[in-house]
């Protein structure tokens, strides 16, 4: 591995070598937006921000940077939740936004093909595809601000990962500036092409480790006619579990969420959040957010019915309301969907993106709150996500009227036991936000050591002078 040490520290002067060649206007002083993150734990001491305006003006930046040997954070939305995106120690890095390549290159309803820049806001690519009768289907709360760069740098999942995929499966082929400054022209639009390495799948999920993602070509899918969504209010994660399978047996691959929430993400809503609508008069112990699409004519809830209806009689569902229109529908999903910032407003004090087998994620849940409440009974523990994905969002909390600052000398246990329970149990620490800098240890003590070495490989023979995000993924 490269020493990251050894790289030099930006200033004005420096600033004004690097901006030979560049358009007027490419740096500027970062705002303080650029410079936090959602959660708030992170904060960037970043001294200059690039926002180039071309494919050209990336490469020029990063050859420039490696001349000199300055580190290079990629940005995009902002919305990463691992600190990937802000640089909190080491020489100070330039801050490199992609948010002026925002151009939408192409939609081609018979390839199935966008091409997107990296600057692209994910919700403006979804509604490019809307706009030719496609689906474009990467889908998550942040898709407001979050950009299609960020999106495959983090290798993003959200809530309908369990029909179509990821980002990565969502993805044909990427154009990115690599480390040298040369350019990867990568915008295949073929579903088959086995010519070689697919570098597309390096950069993919990299984090801005490898290179800078300046565009990409990604799959378009049938829009759905018809829509069936559905809140479930269920008495455990086993029962839930119970239901997906039998709901998957009735309306197999329509099915494209599946999302659990816990009594206390309701509760929270309702103390932090009080003017959205829930299903519920009463918070059940568990829900079930389901949402199924499909061609027209379907009959997607003449179909769904009889495994309701058995799941009702067998006790598994204590009810269930079906959304009769689009309007509540999408009342169901903003239940799901503010959440996050509910959970926000009180201030974990400790957050936990992570995935399991999916079979055993109700014992995982049941041995989590045991964990806790035997580590600190007065922790409230909020755990929700995409249970079709075997992906939880396991948040612990303070005892209400406590704040998070009372509890995080307790931080780094909680997430200790949380992440060795993980571990025992086959799952991984990292689910769908990544590594940046909050789980660089994570990967350390959890990685295969196999893996490491190799990706230790990779980094050193593309960025020898490890100028991409220092101190992002690497433990050193
Ligand atoms: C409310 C909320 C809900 C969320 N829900 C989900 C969810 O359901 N599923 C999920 O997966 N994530 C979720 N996230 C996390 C976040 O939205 C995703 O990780 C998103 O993909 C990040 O995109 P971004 O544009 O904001 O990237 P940024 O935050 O700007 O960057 C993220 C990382 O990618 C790197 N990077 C950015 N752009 C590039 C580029 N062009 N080339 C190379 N590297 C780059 C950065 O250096 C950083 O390491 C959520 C976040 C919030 C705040």
């Amino acid at each position: 591995m490269t020493d990251v040490a050894a790289l030099a520290p930006l200033d004005a002067a420096v600033a004004d070598r690097l901006s030979a060649g560049l358009s007027d206007g490419v740096f500027s002083t970062p705002a303080e937006g650029y410079l936090v993150e959602p959660r708030g734990r992170y904060r960037s001491a970043a001294p200059i921000l690039a926002r180039p305006r071309s494919v050209a003006e990336v490469a020029t930046l990063v050859r420039a940077c490696a001349a000199e040997r300055i580190g290079i954070v990629p940005y995009a939305g902002g919305t990463g939740l691992v600190g990937g995106q802000v640089q909190t120690a080491g020489a100070p890095a330039l801050l490199l936004s992609v948010e002026r390549l925002s151009a939408i290159r192409d939609v081609d309803p018979v390839d199935n093909v966008m091409v997107a820049e990296a600057g692209v806001i994910l919700a403006t690519a979804q509604a490019a595809a809307e706009a030719v009768d496609r689906l474009f289907p990467l889908s998550l709360a942040a898709e407001g601000s979050a950009r299609i760069g960020g999106n495959l740098a983090t290798n993003a999942g959200g809530v309908q990962v369990l029909r179509y995929g990821n980002a990565r499966d969502l993805c044909l082929g990427v154009e990115a500036v690599l480390p040298d400054g040369s350019i990867l022209n990568g915008l295949s639009r073929l579903r088959k092409d086995n010519t070689g390495y697919d570098l597309r799948h390096l950069l993919i999920g990299s984090e801005g480790t490898l290179g800078i993602i300046t565009a990409a070509s990604l799959k378009l899918f049938p829009r759905p006619k018809e829509r069936l969504t559905a809140v479930l209010a269920v008495a455990t994660p086993a029962a839930a579990l119970e239901v997906l399978n039998r709901v998957r047996d009735r309306i197999g691959e329509t099915l494209t969420a599946f999302e659990l929430i816990a009594e206390r993400s309701f509760q929270f809503l309702t103390e932090q959040m009080p003017e959205v609508a829930q299903p519920f008069a009463t918070p059940p112990p568990w829900a079930v957010l389901l949402e199924a699409g499909s061609g027209a004519g379907a009959g997607l809830e003449a179909r769904l019915m009889p495994a309701l209806e058995a799941a009702l009689e067998d006790g598994l569902v204590a009810d269930a309301v079906i959304a009769q229109n689009a309007a509540q529908a999408a009342a169901f999903w903003a239940v799901r969907e503010t959440i996050p910032e509910a959970n926000r407003r009180i201030g974990a004090v400790s957050n936990h993106d992570i995935s399991l087998p999916v079979a055993r994620l109700p014992a995982f849940i049941e041995e989590g709150e045991a964990a806790m409440a035997a580590f600190d009974p007065s922790l409230r523990v909020n755990c929700f996500g995409h249970l079709g994905d075997g992906n939880l969002h396991y948040n612990v909390f303070a005892a209400a009227g406590r704040q998070r600052r009372d509890h995080e000398h307790q931080r780094s246990a909680i997430k200790r036991i949380l992440h060795d329970l993980v571990d025992t149990m086959g799952g991984s620490v990292s689910a769908e936000h990544g590594i940046g800098r909050l789980k660089r240890d994570d990967l350390a003590r959890y990685g295969d050591p196999g893996k490491l070495a190799a990706m230790r490989a990779i980094k050193a023979a593309l960025d020898p002078h490890g100028i991409m995000n220092p101190g992002a993924v690497f433990a050193d």
